[in-house]
């Protein structure tokens, strides 16, 4: 077993790419770009409780880094910098040569340096400190959605938590679905490029990590409005229209936009290959306040709306 410095060294310190000192130091050095703002987020992964002690270490590693870009990307940022902190019990060098590999496999993609952290032995768990940048008065945030606006989310909410279901055995995938569903809980795919794209154009954003429902009450509550959902192929009820409604983990954004950017929007999902749904608008009414339809209008009750720790 590596001593702790021999470990930092031969795992976590790598070249950098936009960095004056980043591991080794007492402090990390950067410049951030004259006229950006710093955004600046923190996410925990705790064993039993974020990711089951059986995970494979590369698709964690990846998934570590991952959960903190798409904060940035919900921001409109563009991530650059990143610090972690590990608890490791014994960090053995099968667990944690691959649990490196796809941190920096992550970091690599979306062009993140690692520049400090900090390493301590006990119960398994992460935390990730992120940086990015954005133009001054340019992100995205929470509390900007007007009535009018149209709601939309990327990619294929629940696929990560149907994939989770399956794992537990509450459901039985077959194939091409489990694939893409195992894939969405191990491989998350930030949306940076959208959260970019969306400069400018979106009114509000936040990234689906609680559930779509939870996570656009955030938005409704913050921006004082109120929503009309009508969400298209909404599975009938059961395990997987859950799933969509309240599946966590899935780090797709959630964003609202003037109904006139409706076409400019749908544009944006070609030039990204990624597919971008509208499910409704926004309304004045009480803040976080939503009624749900089908595709056919008939209104819908959900049996949940998404994870809170403390519930
Ligand atoms: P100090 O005792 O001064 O806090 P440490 O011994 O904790 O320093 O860390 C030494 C260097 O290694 C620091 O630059 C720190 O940022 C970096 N570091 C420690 N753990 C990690 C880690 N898990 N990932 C990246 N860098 C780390
Ligand atoms: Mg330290």
């Amino acid at each position: 077993m590596p001593s702790e410095f021999a470990l930092i060294d031969r795992y976590f310190k790598r070249p950098t790419r936009h960095t004056e000192l980043g591991v080794g130091d007492d402090g990390a050095l950067i410049a951030p770009t004259p006229g950006q703002q710093l955004v600046i987020s923190t996410d925990m992964l705790v064993e039993g409780t974020h990711f089951l002690a059986a995970t494979d270490p590369e698709a964690l590693g990846w998934k570590t880094l991952a959960v903190n870009v798409s904060d940035l990307a919900a921001m409109g940022a563009q991530p650059r910098w990143a610090l972690l902190a590990a608890v490791l019990p014994a960090p053995t060098v099968d667990w944690i040569e691959p649990f490196a590999r796809g941190f920096f496999d992550c970091a690599a993609s979306y062009g993140i340096d690692l520049i400090g952290g900090d390493t301590t032995r006990g119960p398994r768990a992460f935390c990730v400190t992120i940086l990015g940048e954005v133009p001054a008065g340019q992100a995205l945030r929470r509390d900007g959605a007007k009535a009018g606006d149209s709601i939309w989310v990327s990619g294929r909410p629940g696929q990560a938590a149907l994939g989770l279901a399956h794992l537990q055995g509450r459901t039985a995938l077959a194939e091409p679905a489990l694939a893409a569903c195992l894939a969405a809980l191990h491989r998350p795919q930030p949306r940076v490029a959208l959260g970019l794209a969306l400069r400018g154009i979106a009114s509000a954003a936040i990234d689906v990590s609680d559930g779509l429902l939870a996570d656009l009450g955030h938005v409704l509550e913050q921006s004082a409005v109120a929503a009309r959902l009508r969400i298209p192929e909404l599975p009938a009820a059961g395990l997987e229209r859950d799933c969509v409604l309240a599946g966590g983990d899935d780090y797709e954004l959630l964003f609202t936009a003037p109904a006139q950017s409706d076409g400019e929007i749908a544009a944006m999902a070609a030039r990204l290959e990624l597919p971008l749904t509208r499910i409704g608008e926004i309304v004045a009414g009480p803040p976080g306040e939503f009624v749900l339809c089908d595709d056919s209008g008939t209104v819908i009750t959900p049996a949940t709306c998404g994870y809170d720790h403390f519930k």
